[in-house]
């Protein structure tokens, strides 16, 4: 073992443990520390035995035991957890050095504390990690903000631990300044929400509408996964419907049907109403969560409460391909309403986000994966002023072919009272995004009715207001 290691990590637990191995195993030595130090010397007597780990007791230690300039990450609990932290490691280290949170931090959180720790001359990065246990030790993806001279220091660690795509590109790259990296591991994972409850759902429609099996719908998602939705998450579909209990029968029909929402689509959806960005499909997949939660009550008001019975007439092979097209559909509803957040985030807060780059990102190594981000990233470079992803060729003429048969299950899901927030906000979004006239003439009108809010007119130039005395009383 060297005597100084490469990096440090604080933070033993799932994540910490398996980013260090992932490290180790690409050739970095790791220094480690942990709150509670039993933790410390499980791992280096564990699974950490034999490896370029060195396992300390104290912050002190820990920091003397790194090559300059010092590169100290924290993988532990987000939150006030982290300042504190932040504040017994900044009097240890040394101008130059670096601080890294990957923690699920939230990005103003980020900004401030890159202010914060810059402020005090050292550097501050910080980055989303996505991907999980298995992702952290085998290659996650990683997204990267903060002081942007820190990452020329932290680039050959964080992209020899990172996933690859084929062609063996990193999954990490630098995201942009302050809580950038944070914020785009946000949107990473309120797309994750999105793309979770669009799957969702077409599972509810073959099991409810079309009375499909567990087994019969593992095939489904089998085929499903060789196509355009080959997805990680489609993958893990496909295997939990096939998965038994020890009776025979398939565990997920076992599982409680409630849903619990750790923060970041809530924040995800939060931003998008903060910067006015439809993001209604990522708003849907939380508020659904939400109403799932509502178990007791739903299960009062299924006794109360009426609806049609769904009964499928018809050819079920056409219509599990129409389902197969809502999803598609959907799901590039989804990224370009996420995409568009992004957007809009990086004009508010003067970052430079290369949008082809996190579609590379995200390509590998996380939980939303997908050959489908292959088509983002060269939509992308080949228009890197695209304004929304719909109006790529690639995407606008798949949504074109699609969308007869998205259609047909919003409606069928309808008529037969089967709840699709996602699939229906999906398109409602598409049939406003191509309007170009919608009905907020009449909503303009009634502002000025009841409140003098003023107007513009179609037959006038923008920018000049008018008032209409509606009822004509004085
Ligand atoms: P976690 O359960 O979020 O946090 C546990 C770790 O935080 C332990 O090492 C714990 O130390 C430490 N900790 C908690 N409070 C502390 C405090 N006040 N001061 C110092 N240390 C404190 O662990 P995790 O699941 O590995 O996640 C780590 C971070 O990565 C979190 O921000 C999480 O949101 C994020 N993340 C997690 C995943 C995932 O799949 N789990 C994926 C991506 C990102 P003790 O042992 O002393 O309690």
């Amino acid at each position: 073992m060297k005597e100084l290691s490469d990096i440090g990590l604080i933070g033993l637990a799932v994540m910490g443990e398996n980013l260090v191995l992932n490290m180790e195993s690409k050739g970095f030595q790791v220094s480690v520390y942990n709150r509670t130090t039993e933790k410390v010397d499980n791992f280096v007597e564990g699974r950490a035995k034999g490896k370029n780990i060195k396992g300390t007791h104290t912050l002190e230690e820990l920091v003397k035991s790194l090559e300059r300039p010092r590169k100290v990450m924290m993988m532990i609990k987000a939150g006030p957890a982290v300042d504190k932290l932040i504040d017994s490691l900044i009097p240890l280290l040394e101008p130059g050095d670096i601080l890294i949170d990957g923690g699920n931090t939230h990005f103003p959180d980020t900004t401030r504390r890159t202010e914060y720790v810059e402020s005090k001359g050292l550097l501050y990065i910080g980055t989303g990690v996505s991907g999980g246990e298995e992702g952290a030790l085998l290659g996650p993806s990683i997204m990267p903000g903060g002081s942007p001279k820190a990452w020329d220091a932290v680039r050959p660690i964080f992209q020899s631990i990172s996933a690859k795509v084929e062609d063996g590109t990193p999954c990490c790259d630098w995201v942009g300044e302050k809580g950038a990296g944070h914020f785009v591991k946000m949107v990473h994972n309120g797309i994750e929400y999105g793309d979770m409850q669009i799957i969702n759902e077409a599972y509810h429609i073959m099991k409810e509408l079309l009375g499909m099996s567990a087994d019969e719908m593992h095939e489904v998602f089998k085929e499903w996964n060789e196509g355009p939705l080959d997805s990680y998450l489609i993958e893990i579909t496909r295997d939990i419907l096939a998965y038994k209990d020890e009776d025979g029968d398939p565990l997920v029909e076992k599982i409680l049907d409630t849903a619990g929402q750790k923060g970041t689509g809530k924040w995800t959806g939060i931003s998008a109403l903060d910067l006015g960005i439809p993001l209604t499909l990522i708003g849907e997949a939380v508020f659904s969560r939400c109403l799932s939660a509502i178990k007791d009550e739903r299960v009062q008001a299924s006794k109360i409460l009426s609806g049609p019975k769904p009964e499928f007439t018809g050819d079920k092979k056409a219509f599990l391909q129409d389902l197969h097209d809502a999803v598609y559909a959907s799901k590039i509803i989804s990224y370009a309403q996420g995409y568009a957040l992004m957007g809009a985030a990086a004009e508010e807060h003067g970052w430079n986000l290369n949008y082809g780059g996190i579609a590379l990102m995200w390509r590998g190594g996380c939980i939303i994966r997908s050959v489908f981000l292959g088509k983002i990233k060269e939509a992308y470079d080949a228009d890197p002023n695209l304004t929304n992803l719909l109006l790529a060729p690639f995407f606008k003429e798949v949504v074109d072919k699609a969308q007869a048969g998205w259609r047909r299950v919003v409606s069928k899901a309808i008529e037969n009272g089967i709840p699709t927030p996602a699939f229906a906000t999906a398109l409602n979004y598409y049939d406003g995004y191509r309007h170009d006239r919608l009905p907020a003439n009449l909503l303009q009108a009634q502002r000025d009715y009841f409140g003098a809010h003023t107007y513009e007119r179609l037959d006038k130039p923008r920018g000049e207001f008018f008032h209409t005395n509606w009822t004509g009383r004085g």
